[in-house]
């Protein structure tokens, strides 16, 4: 049976002989691998439809309980362009396509694939219609991590229950007030982080603009939902190294000296 299904393509590796495996999110079986044969030939049809962090149409064999495939043909339906041709972009998609890979199996909960494929191709049109990449990933790790039980709790002291907070503390699991802060060892955070922290982890996608008018950057937020993942999740994020080396801040509103430290 010669199937045609729709797929984002999280991941690509080299394989043997000039072939790649594909690591595809579908919308109808969730996550599958492609086998794409000669697809690094020059001849090879194939060979400008593969791009990882593109929407695209994929023809094989589908059988049930396999996992992996050979792809006979793809055929891109959505390349997001400007996703790929800016650097933040294109560094922050490949954050989000790491956890998505690593939480999602194949064979998932079709419930939960579906999660993913919408978040991933919201994600990606929000990065190719030029929203902030930062302030995207943050919104979208967030996403990941509360359907993995490990959102950071911002609604009090995870601790006491306290609703008067005073610090972040990835290790506990989110918010502390001042007094379990001070027992914990935990530096406070001015009171402009907490809001900020607090706004990413309660917003989707759809309240970015409220968001971008809210916060000039959500780089700081971004670094504690990374160790978040690290510290609850165990996953070592080789793409986050990459994304806080190399991203490059744009944003509206970068005061010189203000006071604030790096790296809360
Ligand atoms: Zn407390």
């Amino acid at each position: 049976m010669n199937e045609k299904a729709v797929g984002l393509i999280l991941k690509e590796q080299d394989y043997k002989e000039n072939a790649v495996i594909l690591t595809v999110l579908f919308e109808e079986y969730g996550k599958l691998s492609l086998v794409a044969q000669g697809a690094r030939k020059m001849s090879s049809k194939n060979r400008g439809n593969i791009l990882p962090y593109t929407k695209g149409e994929f023809s094989f064999d589908y059988r049930e309980g396999k996992t992996m495939f050979r792809m006979k043909t793809a055929h891109t339906l959505e390349l997001y362009r400007f996703l790929h041709e800016d650097l933040n972009a294109s560094l922050a998609c490949a954050v989000l396509a790491e956890v998505i890979n690593a939480f999602l199996m194949e064979g998932a909960e079709p419930s939960f694939s579906d999660h993913c494929f919408k978040l991933f191709e919201e994600a990606c049109t929000a990065w190719n219609t030029k929203h902030p990449a930062d302030i995207v990933l943050a919104v979208s790790l967030v996403d990941v991590l509360k359907t993995q039980g490990i959102a950071p709790d911002v609604d009090e002291c995870v601790l006491c229950g306290d609703t008067s907070v005073s610090a972040i503390s990835v290790n506990d699991g989110g918010f502390l007030c001042a007094s379990c802060a001070m027992k914990r060892n935990v530096r406070f955070s001015e009171p402009m982080r907490l809001r900020a922290f607090r706004l990413i982890n309660k917003a989707k996608l759809e309240h970015l603009p409220v968001l971008e008018e809210a916060m000039g950057s959500a780089l700081k937020e971004c670094d504690l939902l990374a160790e978040f993942i690290r510290t609850h999740a165990g996953l070592p994020l080789r793409s986050y190294t990459l994304f806080q080396r190399m991203f490059q801040e744009t944003g509206p509103e970068l005061p010189a000296s203000s006071g604030v430290t790096k790296g809360a």
